[in-house]
């Protein structure tokens, strides 16, 4: 369990030696997946101090949490997760400052950031949210709705179809493996089912937390998202 007083640089390390570890269980590539370090609640110094040991992918939740330590970053190379719920009058926003997007959901927010997203930038690259196993959660999409929105951004020229996130329900008895395994699975029917896909780039399964990434390892993760095993508990949102 993540020990809130061990130096920042241990907890990185421990996180790298388990998620290796998890790979080679696995019989997968050792570097196949990344660490995400979720850093909502976290201030700026928080971030520039993982940073500075070599955390370069950052996930936020809040578009307006996020803007401010963005800006007092600027320049520091890290790039922006955005890995909450998006709200259209916010599109603008992320497509400006963000470099994924882990939890699209709707056509008309993929039409707006595909719209939006500035010239200068490359394509913000996106994962469809999938509610795969949580009926109570209003975040994602239904496995059988899918589909058809990744049809419609693997036809939009500026954002990029990267895979599939999902966040699964937080009371399952059993575990998470088999919603995991559902993940990847209607990954695979995705990759051989969308007109204009491009495969190569079509490579993203954003699944698994402190509680279970390991789970999430074994069923093809490959970026798994990381806050209280890294920072330690979240303090209240203010
Ligand atoms: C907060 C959050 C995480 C990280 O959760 P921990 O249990 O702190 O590792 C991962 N993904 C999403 C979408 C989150 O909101």
């Amino acid at each position: 369990m993540p020990d809130a007083d061990r130096p920042l640089d241990q907890r990185l390390s421990d996180l790298h030696a388990r998620i290796r570890a998890a790979c080679l269980a696995a019989g997968r590539d050792p570097g196949s997946c990344r660490l995400l370090a979720v850093s909502k609640t976290r201030d700026a110094g928080e971030i520039r101090a993982l940073h500075a040991l070599g955390q370069a992918d950052f996930g936020e939740n809040y578009v307006q949490e996020a803007l401010p330590k963005i800006a007092a970053l600027a320049g520091s190379g890290i790039r922006w997760h955005l890995i909450g719920p998006l709200q259209s009058n916010k599109t603008r926003e992320v497509a400006g400052h963000f470099d994924w997007v882990h939890s699209l959901d709707r056509e008309k927010i993929a039409r707006r950031l595909n719209d939006q997203r500035p010239a200068h930038l490359p394509p913000l690259q996106v994962c469809i949210q999938v509610n795969i196993d949580d009926e109570d959660s209003k975040s994602g999409l239904a496995p059988g709705e899918v589909e058809a929105l990744a049809r419609v951004v693997a036809g939009l020229p500026r954002l990029r179809l990267r895979g599939l996130m999902t966040i699964p329900r937080p009371d399952q008895p059993a575990g998470h493996g088999s919603a995991y395994a559902r993940l990847a699975q209607t990954m695979q029917h995705l990759a051989g089912t969308i007109p204009g896909l491009d495969r190569a780039a079509f490579d993203t399964l954003s699944m698994g937390m402190s509680d279970d990434f390991e789970a999430a390892i074994a069923h093809g993760a490959t970026w798994v998202r990381i806050g209280t095993a890294l920072f330690g508990p979240r303090p209240p949102r203010p």
